[in-house]
């Protein structure tokens, strides 16, 4: 299985390193040309004004609408996949929605599908989801907002699972990409 991390900006290296000790092969993206053959993509964290301009500057913006192949994107990444920016998901992300005070923190987080303990949780200025889709399942909440959801292929989460020991999200994402 051949996995793309998108690594124009942000925090690609965590997820690389987790994807690989999982057993997948993975190529980092920078133009549009790596996105052929791979089986799935992941959108890191980082920031999200610069990862935009990244994706323009590099015409990947259509390339990566008409991926159709599951993406998981994480905190940025689930930005990027917003209405306002690639329109990947039906869903409305709200930045930093957590408060500037609170840039970052930690919380249990209990994920509809994902089997055992709730996940440990590292929220780094993270968005929330403000407004969602009929299509869009919620799959977690802190303190009454969202913070990650699923639509078909498309996975999106406001934390960083990347960060820790905790694989099961990514896990699961292997699993969708395989599934194909
Ligand atoms: N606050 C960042 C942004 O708006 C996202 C933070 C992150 O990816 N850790 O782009």
């Amino acid at each position: 299985m051949l996995i793309g991390v998108l690594a124009l900006q942000g925090g690609f290296a965590a997820h690389v390193r987790m994807l690989r000790g999982l057993g997948a092969d993975v190529r980092e993206v920078r133009v549009a040309a790596d996105l052929e053959g791979l089986d799935g993509l992941v959108i890191p964290g980082g920031e999200s004004t610069t990862m935009t301009l990244g994706i323009e500057r590099e015409g990947l913006a259509e390339p990566l609408r008409s991926f159709g192949r599951p993406v998981f994107g994480t905190c940025a990444g689930l930005i990027m996949l917003d209405r306002e920016h690639l329109g990947m998901m039906d869903i409305e992300a709200r930045r930093n929605a957590f408060g500037r005070q609170v840039r970052s923190f930690e919380a249990d987080v209990e994920i509809s599908g994902v089997g055992g303990p709730p996940l440990r949780a590292v929220f780094i200025r993270a968005p929330w989801i403000a407004d969602h889709g009929d299509d869009v399942e919620i799959v977690a909440e802190v303190d009454g907002h969202s913070v990650a959801a699923r639509q078909g292929e498309m996975l999106a989460v406001a934390f960083h699972p990347e960060l820790g020991t905790d694989t099961r999200l990514h896990e699961r994402f292997l699993a969708a990409c395989n599934g194909r």
